[in-house]
């Protein structure tokens, strides 16, 4: 894992693709940088995609080049409508833009149509009446070279009138393919006459009925990358294998743009899964509740749960670019998470388990007004008026009847201070049937307004708490890993390594009253617990708050015990 430093100026950017462009610059060799982020629309998009997003469009942006947002839907069996909008949303909401620069594989059937009868007519394919099951066998295998077709060298007019017919319709699925003539012996399995065309009568969501072949991948991408003049199409490194199919196929079609295609290591995160398969498998069998469940990598999710587009960007800006695979550690995420929230988070209490205190000496029916920072890391946030009164709530977690040895919190007898209210000292607590404590009662000390005491006596704890009168009722969603191991599915099923705790919902919550109207997106730290959002779910009753992420910053402690050793 690579750890760059946190703010390099854009230009500074260097790894080994940005490298190549910098170069291909100086040489001539490009005037332009066009770059190309290329979906399938099978699925939502993840925060894997958010690093080949960002990757694509900010060398596009540095550079003062250009990016197309390019969907990639040559497979209209599993693609739909619903997909392709809501990746164009979430792109956005990452904060890119890619001017007109919109492209379906699809806006491009007609010319990869006539550039397959140009492979026909120039020798470089022909139809092939295997089935799918004969073309596996005849493609040998890694140690083995493939075997020719029989129908490897029909004449080209009879491909021709062969290919035609299947784009009427003649014949059903599986019936022919067309495939490219590279060689059956290449030690490059790809490059064992691959499909580039096959029959599917099925509607597109864009084309509809038009046709009823559809190019496979390999004979759409790197071809709507030299119509739409892309430069640098950059991939993963699954793709690694597939280069030289796309170097022979563009070097055999009558184009003059010589696109090329550089690979970089998939993100994978720890205790996450990153693949769409896995993640319709999670919601389909109901163990998340839709894309947009907060303990989904689905940006849909990350964004429900209150994470900034702007946290993903730093955190995918000190990711490696290279050709060596990893594992990121989920904690680095989450340290940009809260670096970015802790500078812009307005700061509230907010009460999540909670205890009744009384204040016995409370002056019957007073509303005290106390002035609260909304940001200590922002002056400009100003302050707020929060009300005081003689009930109010601590969490549960704040008291102990018989405190241990650094418990610093409230206790029979002992004294803390209540942010920037008063020092209460905790004289009872109160029991229910089961002898679970169920109230406190407590006394204030009226010198010690605004949180110190004229006599300069110190107490060791400081609290949160809601003023009973007028704290408003909510609920609230505590959110952890989807899953208990660091890489899920490595031993066994990933469904065996699920958290059955990855979501705690609290019923009972106490929150400062102007929470109400915290609008869709607001990021607010509660103070000591975390930072939260208001969920889509809330109503004007009943406000619905996520968890986004804990104080407590494991990423900053690894670094610090790395130091250490
Ligand atoms: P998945 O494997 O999650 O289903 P995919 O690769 O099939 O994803 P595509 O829609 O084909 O999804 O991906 C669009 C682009 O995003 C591709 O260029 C792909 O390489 C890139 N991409 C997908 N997953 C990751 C990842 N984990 N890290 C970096 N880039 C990714
Ligand atoms: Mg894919």
């Amino acid at each position: 894992m690579n750890d760059k430093a946190d703010s390099a100026a854009p230009e500074e950017i260097r790894d080994y693709i940005r490298d190549i462009i910098r170069d291909d610059l100086a040489a001539g060799r490009r005037d332009v940088i066009v770059t190309r982020f290329p979906p399938e629309p099978n699925g939502y998009l993840h925060i894997g995609h958010a690093k080949s997003i960002c990757l694509n469009f900010g060398i596009a942006n540095e550079f003062g080049g250009r990016c197309h947002m390019r969907f990639d839907d040559t497979n209209p069996v599993k693609e739909e409508h619903e997909y392709i909008d809501a990746i164009q949303e979430d792109v956005q909401w990452l904060g890119f833009d890619w001017g007109e620069h919109l492209y379906f594989a699809s806006d491009h059937f007609e010319r990869l149509y006539s550039w397959a009868e140009h492979l026909i007519n120039a020798g470089d394919a022909y139809i092939d009446d295997l089935s799918p099951d004969e073309i596996r066998e005849h493609r040998g295998t890694l140690i083995e070279p493939g075997r020719n077709s029989p129908f490897r060298n029909r004449l080209m007019a009879e491909n021709l009138d062969l290919f035609r017919r299947m784009r009427a319709g003649e014949f059903p699925n599986g019936a022919r393919v067309l495939r490219a003539k590279v060689d059956m012996a290449s030690g490059n399995m790809n490059m064992r006459d691959p499909v580039i065309y096959r029959i599917l009568h099925a509607a597109h969501p864009r084309t509809g009925d038009a046709w009823c072949i559809y190019p496979t991948y390999d004979f759409a991408h790197g071809q709507s990358d030299a119509i739409e003049g892309v430069t640098h199409s950059i991939c993963t490194l699954e793709f690694e294998d597939h280069r030289p199919l796309y170097d022979w196929l563009i070097s055999h079609l009558p184009t003059d743009m010589v696109p090329l295609q550089y690979e970089f290591s998939r993100l994978n995160l720890t205790y996450t899964v990153l693949s769409k398969r896995r993640l319709i498998q999670l919601m389909q069998e109901k163990y998340v509740r839709g894309w947009d469940d907060p303990r989904l990598p689905s940006l849909r999710g990350l964004r429900r749960r209150g994470i900034p587009p702007l946290a993903i960007r730093d955190f995918i800006s000190r990711l490696a670019i290279s050709k060596s695979d990893g594992v990121v550690d989920v904690a680095l995420l989450e340290h940009c998470v809260r670096e970015l929230l802790n500078k812009t988070a307005e700061r509230r209490m907010a009460v999540l388990n909670p205890l009744k205190v009384v204040i016995e000496n409370w002056p019957e029916g007073k509303i005290d007004e106390l002035d609260a920072v909304n940001n200590p890391n922002d002056e400009s946030a100003g302050t707020r008026r929060i009300n005081f009164s003689g009930e109010i709530y601590i969490e549960q977690g704040d008291f102990m009847e018989e405190p241990a040895k650094k418990f610093f919190r409230l206790a029979p007898g002992r004294e803390v201070r209540l942010r920037y209210a008063y020092f209460i000292t905790c004289r009872e607590a109160i029991k229910n049937e089961a002898g679970e404590v169920v109230e406190l009662r407590c006394t204030y000390d009226p010198e010690s307004r605004g949180g110190s005491s004229p006599d300069g006596r110190k107490v060791k704890g400081t609290l949160h708490w809601a003023s009973a009168q007028d704290a408003i009722s909510a609920e609230v969603r505590l959110y952890n890993h989807l899953f208990t191991s660091e890489n899920p599915g490595a031993e066994d099923d990933v469904l065996d390594d699920l958290n059955p705790d990855s979501l705690q919902v609290l019923e009972n919550c106490w929150l400062e009253p102007d929470l109400a109207n915290a609008p869709l997106g607001e990021a607010l730290q509660f103070e000591r617990q975390g930072y939260f959002c208001p969920d889509p779910d809330s109503t004007p009753e009943r406000p619905v708050f996520n968890r986004t992420i804990s104080l407590r910053d494991d990423w900053a402690r690894i670094q610090k015990q790395n130091k250490k050793s």
